[in-house]
């Protein structure tokens, strides 16, 4: 059991693993999340606990960039906390906490596997009553905790993460009270840790073609440079776009347009024409005047943050500089014909004088 608002003294720079996680399953998380809906006080609107319940399993699921689904499978009128893999992972309203906590997660594991996590949110602690935003627009007033907010927490202690230290963390011990959108975001350690548990989510989107044209450049012309992106997933890649930034040969061409956008992939499709695939833009100086290599980072991203990069570099061939013709020899470093026959005329006056 790990308390959210209970302050533990533990020494850390980062992210704190249980050493425990559903690495065990090919497809972690298999059992679904169930909400109990009906053990909280009707005065809360179900549709917003519902929408913020599925909005907390998903920052996990998108912005973890892992291999791993937290699914919902919808309403329940279980209340089991702990004790046992039951097949249902539970969240569920308890009145009263005893200590400071606004909720709890307990994990059920057998050696390093967890085999059922339920999470109890409470509607008193020990500092008083706890008042609730499950809107996930806000939760405002004095005592309002944001409910997104605790999920997202809990369901970090459910696949293994225990509290951080780094300020601003989603696995931060303490939650402040009035958060809204933006506040329940993973931060970089959120993702180290969960990244550490379960590995990298790569995207499924490959890097088919890169073509600069034309080939043959002038120098004070742009051109295009257009990505063919084949999407091998099963699903459809939504919103892709891409972008550009320079690593070498500005002297051979320099970046105009460094973004674009596609629109959706859908599974097996290669984007073949120009249309349907990402189109940069690119100038080359009027000062180039030699073939050289330009050098670029592409990366091609998906709406779910998915990614995927390589480096591209191609040649622009530029016109050779014109040849700077030499100045004429100098007439002291030479001597003509004819004064080859005024020094052999010298030469012999001078063996005449020498006679005389
Ligand atoms: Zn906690």
């Amino acid at each position: 059991m790990i308390p959210l608002l209970l302050l533990l003294q533990v020494p850390a720079d980062a992210y704190e693993l249980t050493g425990r996680s559903w690495a065990w399953q090919a497809d972690p998380v298999e059992d679904p999340f169930f909400f109990n809906l009906d053990s909280f006080p009707s005065s809360y609107r179900r549709s917003e606990m519902e929408d913020g319940f599925i909005a907390a399993l998903d920052v996990w699921n998108v912005q973890g960039r892992a291999p791993i689904a937290l699914r919902y499978g919808g309403t329940t009128d279980v209340v089991q906390f702990g004790g046992g893999p039951d097949g249902s992972n539970t969240m569920f309203w308890t009145p009263a906490s005893t200590d400071g906590s606004v909720a709890l997660a307990a994990r059920t594991f057998l050696d390093a596997d967890i085999v059922d996590c339920d999470i109890q949110v409470y509607g008193e602690n020990s500092l008083g009553p706890v008042s609730w935003g499950f809107s996930q627009t806000e939760a405002s007033g004095p005592d309002a905790y944001s409910f997104v907010y605790t999920a997202v927490h809990e369901l970090g202690h459910c696949i293994g993460l225990t509290h951080s230290n780094v300020p601003g963390a989603i696995m931060r011990v303490n939650q402040s009270t009035n958060l809204g959108p933006g506040d329940w975001d993973l931060t970089p350690d959120d993702v180290a840790g969960l990244q550490a548990m379960y590995g990298v989510l790569e995207s499924d989107l490959v890097i088919a073609e890169v073509v600069p044209s034309p080939p043959l450049e002038s120098p004070g012309t742009a051109f295009d440079l257009v990505v063919r992106v084949e999407n091998q997933g099963a699903g459809v890649a939504t919103d892709v776009i891409g972008l550009i930034s320079q690593t070498g040969g500005e002297a051979f061409a320099t970046i105009v347009t460094g973004s674009a956008a596609m629109g959706d992939v859908a599974a097996g499709a290669s984007t073949g024409t120009a249309e349907d695939a990402l189109t940069f833009r690119l100038a080359v100086p009027f000062t180039c005047q030699e073939t050289g290599a330009v050098s670029l980072d592409l990366t091609v991203a998906e709406a779910s943050g998915l990614s995927v990069s390589q480096p591209v570099s191609f040649d622009v061939r530029c016109p050779a500089a014109p040849v700077i013709t030499e100045p004429p020899p100098s007439r002291c470093a030479a001597v003509s014909a004819s004064g080859w026959w005024a020094l052999a005329a010298l030469l012999v006056g001078w063996r005449r004088r020498e006679r005389y």
